[in-house]
């Protein structure tokens, strides 16, 4: 059975457990994300369900809320299993179901990966009622009787398509044969494949299939833009985009607090009616920023994205991401604030540099649409703009009566003693102060694009680099795994990526040395089998040492998704 929703509610319409509607109020999660509305109101239901949905979607908390409702504190015996294709993964997970789990009594998570000690292990197993692992430590302790599993009332397979493309497929069906029969099981995966529908058959029991793949499911009418302008001209180009624009209610994404503030600041100052948006700021606060932004008292709103997230406003006439995101998912919610109930929207996107471009154009492969370089409006389209506008607002109020104060300037003008001002004198005067006198038609230039680099591929005379992949043995990864990546985050043919070597925790691959810049160049995290991996160019094969050794930006080290709001 399929159950498509896209409908997204608070974490109180979905009757959680008190202890765990407190633990969330101490989050800055304001509504439960879409796939979390379809899922967790099955899972405390006690149905199976399968989950598709890409990374970023909230899936931990998907079960992880459900999972520590159905746990009995009192009770210390694992009662409920995730499994996890990675250390760090499992790791994640477990700091996530602390969250959930901070007010309820009695409830203990033990983490289950290799390479670390057994006996700390057994020692977390000892008072656990959740246990987090990858499979193969999952395994073991199985084997050694640390870890029984006649208690499990729910099994977790999380990111089930990396787990079984790493080959634990046997691994999972000997665990979850070991669990009680009556268990619940939840499986979650990125991609659909025979192998998961194979799973799905033999250990869930009419599952609901719960579908929310981001990027695919927004059809909105969306016309995407962008523009190129300098950095330091980038707080003029948004003042211009929204002086130019007819939009009622606007949004301005950036990515830290502080430029949250500094916009909201800036723009007030300049007359617009703007408000920020932030994790900072207190839930009373932020409730009111969102209804005034929500019943039109404010215009325009600037927000981070993790802040962004709580707000369901209907009708934005333009998203303006004053920053690139952090990740494509993070532009695809952006953008899907626009576009709704049948309008087309509107999204304008600042880049400043060639790499922020570069990123574009990556975002336009995910996406599969196309975003359009725009100029920025000239003075004379400011001009033209605010004429208009203005002479419409005039010609509705012509025939109005005016008051006695407007009749009494006028005549006073035009009968000044010794004054000879004429009618158009006159006007020219009030319109200027209304319009704000030329000055105030100043435009910016939008910069020339950057020569694109030669497309990979085209420059066979380019020497060889070797390039570290921070990703080795212990990931359980293959050379196939590295070229197919590189392949598709490059764009080249696999042939082209010369000699792999996995060592224990990291790779070395040999490559051009313009595919390797096209490699540093590329902005978003790159994860291969559930592990984000940062690359850095070690050195030029031909020529002397390049002094080039730049990590692959981005949070690639962390793992993590910024969390700066
Ligand atoms: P997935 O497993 O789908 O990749 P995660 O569960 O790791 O996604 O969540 C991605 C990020 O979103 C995490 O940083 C998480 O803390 C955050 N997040 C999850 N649910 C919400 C929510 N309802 N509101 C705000 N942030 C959320
Ligand atoms: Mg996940």
């Amino acid at each position: 059975m399929k159950n498509q929703s896209n409908q997204k509610l608070s974490f109180a319409d979905l009757s959680l457990p008190a202890p765990l509607l407190r633990a969330l109020e101490d989050t800055n999660y304001t509504e439960a994300t879409t796939i979390q509305s379809a899922a967790i109101p099955l899972l405390l239901d006690g149905q199976d369900i399968i989950g598709y949905s890409s990374t970023g979607t909230g899936k931990t908390a998907a079960f992880g809320i459900p999972a520590v409702a159905c746990v009995d504190g009192a009770l210390k015996r694992p009662q409920v299993l995730v499994l996890s294709p990675t250390r760090e993964l499992a790791l994640q997970i477990t700091k996530e179901l602390q969250k959930f789990a901070k007010y309820k009594e009695g409830i203990a998570v033990a983490t289950l990966y290799g390479g670390a000690s057994m006996t700390d292990q057994i020692r977390q197993l000892k008072r656990a009622n959740i246990v987090v692992g990858t499979p193969g430590r999952v395994m073991d302790h199985m084997r050694r009787r640390t870890l029984k599993l006649d208690e499990i009332k729910m099994a977790v397979l999380d990111e089930a398509d990396e787990m079984l493309s790493m080959g634990f497929i046997e691994d999972i069906q000997l665990i979850l044969s070991e669990t009680p029969e009556e268990r619940q099981t939840v499986l979650f995966s990125a991609t659909m494949s025979a192998p998961i529908l194979k799973i799905a058959r033999e250990f869930l029991k009419n599952p609901q299939t719960v579908d929310v793949i981001t990027g695919q499911d927004n059809q909105a009418d969306i016309k995407q833009t962008y523009y190129y302008v300098s950095q330091h001209d980038k707080q003029a180009a948004l003042t211009l985009l929204l002086r130019y624009s007819d939009a009622q209610r606007a949004m301005v994404f950036c990515n830290t607090k502080s430029m949250v503030d500094e916009l909201s600041g800036a723009l007030r100052k300049q007359g617009f009616s703007a408000a920020g948006l932030h994790g900072d700021m207190n839930q009373a606060v932020r409730t009111q920023v969102m209804n005034r932004f929500r019943t039109g008292g404010t215009g325009i709103l600037i927000a981070t994205d993790v802040a962004a997230r709580g707000i369901d406003v209907d009708d934005v006439d333009t998203v303006i991401n004053f920053d690139l995101p952090q990740s494509f998912e993070y532009y695809v919610h952006r953008i899907g604030r626009t576009g709704r109930a049948g309008k087309q929207g509107l999204s304008q996107t600042l880049v400043c540099n060639g790499k922020q471009v570069a990123v574009l154009r990556s975002l336009m492969r995910f996406t599969g649409k196309e975003i359009v370089k725009q100029s920025l409006p000239t003075s004379a389209d400011l001009m033209n703009h605010a004429v208009e506008k203005t002479a419409a607002e005039l010609t509705d109020m012509v025939h109005q009566p005016s008051g006695a104060a407007a009749k009494m300037l006028v005549d006073q003008l035009l009968c000044a003693e010794g004054g000879d001002s004429t009618a158009y004198e006159i006007a020219c005067t009030l319109a200027e102060k209304l319009l704000g006198g030329d000055k105030a038609f100043q435009s910016v230039s939008t910069k020339e694009e950057p020569v694109r680099r030669s497309t990979p591929g085209q420059d066979h005379k380019s020497p060889m680099v070797t390039v570290i992949a921070s990703i080795g043995r212990n990931a359980h990864i293959t050379p196939n795994h590295l070229v197919g990546t590189l392949a598709e985050l490059l764009d080249i043919p696999g042939r082209s990526i010369g000699k792999i070597d996995i060592r224990e925790d990291k790779s070395s691959i040999g490559m051009r040395e313009d595919f390797a810049m096209a490699l540093m160049h590329h902005n978003t995290p790159v994860r291969i089998k559930g592990t984000e991996v940062t690359f850095t160019v070690q050195k030029s094969t031909r020529r002397a040492p390049s002094p080039v050794h730049r990590r692959f930006s981005g949070n690639a080290k962390t793992g993590k998704r910024n969390q700066s709001a």
